[in-house]
């Protein structure tokens, strides 16, 4: 039912749709469809990395890497440039890299998201910073036109309240869909054309009551979820992924619903200042705790899976806190740390194993 990533974007690009390259997380996705631009967001594409380790140390996350080995080899879907938002040092220095350095075939662009605090002035920053985007997409690609960037807007809108509708289903067990089935829906989003992605969203069927009564519920924390035969494995463990932290998912939806859209700048604005906290926008500590212990006590869930990607800064630096913090409110948690290789390891089949064990004792005792 959900069309493959790869098949699709060539199928465009033949179609000779413009398609942009976007590195994560956080941009605005409303501003480039206006353009008729499809953003091809690339997180964790799959091969060998065999060129990018010429040019990056040892000690960089895979994304920067996949995302480097992907751009090196040129592909011929992406066909409108390269978009870089500012989400930490590793992904800014890639871009510097990728621009001044290596070098690629197609332009490349920067997005500037202001860090917290969050205040009149940096409203007012984003604001400018979507006008100076606009401008420069228009160098490129034409005049924008403000009623297709309404037209977007308001696409825009309908996706998250169905999102919203979604994310409520799940926690309330009244979606029929397994862990890997729910995060291709969620990724899906990554690549689709936003009509289509809506299209898929009101497809999937929101059940009246529960489906089945999941007794291990979890929360998972983190920037991307888990390899398919992770989540996999938690379905062969009768586990359910209830709710989501990550920077790939809830992460870039608003908390609320925001009303409908009236002026598209003014309300891109609203909609990036209504995201949760998160670690990629140097988000307060204590707001970021409070926000994941409103997670839990409304998803019910039994415990916390962090799924850490590997020399990833600003996800290590939350960490720690909020690790010491939900361990003193006694909050069972398990972390597991990855390179974005396929499959499971033994390693942390028999972690999630014991995890799974000890949440047992401690939801029947
Ligand atoms: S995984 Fe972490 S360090 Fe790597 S690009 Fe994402 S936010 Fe940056």
């Amino acid at each position: 039912m959900i069309p493959n990533r790869k098949k699709y974007l060539k199928q465009q690009a033949q179609n000779g749709q413009k398609i942009m390259g976007v590195l994560p997380a956080l941009y605005p996705r409303e501003l480039l469809w206006a353009f008729d631009i499809l953003p091809a967001e690339i997180w964790d594409p799959p091969g060998d990395i065999l060129r990018a380790n010429a040019h990056l140390q040892a000690t960089i996350c895979p994304i920067v890497k996949r995302g480097l080995e992907f751009i090196l080899k040129e592909s011929a879907s992406v066909n409108a440039g390269y978009l870089f938002p500012h989400t930490c040092d590793s992904l800014q220095n890639l871009a510097t890299q990728v621009k001044d350095l290596i070098g690629t075939s197609q332009p490349v662009y920067t997005f500037y998201n202001p860090k917290a605090q969050f205040n009149k002035t940096t409203r007012r920053y984003y604001l400018d910073l979507l006008q100076d985007f606009q401008t420069t997409l228009e160098t490129k690609f034409g005049p924008l036109n403000r009623a297709k960037l309404m037209a977007a807007c308001e696409l825009g809108s309908k996706i998250d309240i169905r999102w919203l509708t979604l994310q409520n289903a799940r926690r309330a067990d009244q979606l029929e869909l397994t862990n890997p089935e729910y995060f291709q829906l969620v990724r899906a989003g990554e690549y689709l054309k936003p009509e289509d992605y809506l299209t898929l969203l009101n497809q999937v069927e929101v059940q009246a009551g529960p489906v089945h009564q999941s007794n291990r519920r979890l929360l998972l924390s983190g920037i991307l979820p888990p390899h398919e035969e992770t989540l996999s494995f938690l379905d062969e463990l009768s586990v359910t992924i209830v709710a989501d932290d990550l920077l790939s998912g809830s992460r870039r939806f608003p908390i609320t619903q925001l009303d409908t859209p009236v002026d598209p700048f003014e309300y891109l604005t609203d909609r990036h200042f209504l995201l949760p906290p998160c670690s990629t926008r140097a988000s307060n500590l204590k707001e970021r705790i409070h926000h994941l212990q409103k997670m839990i006590s409304e998803s019910q869930v039994h415990g916390v899976l962090f799924n850490i990607i590997k020399f990833c800064e600003p996800e290590l630096f939350d960490h720690r806190f909020l690790v010491k913090t939900l361990k003193q409110n006694r909050v069972p948690l398990l972390s597991l740390e990855t390179e974005l290789l396929p499959g499971i390891s033994g390693q942390d089949r028999t972690r999630i194993e014991a995890f799974i064990e000890m949440l047992d004792e401690q939801v029947s005792g």
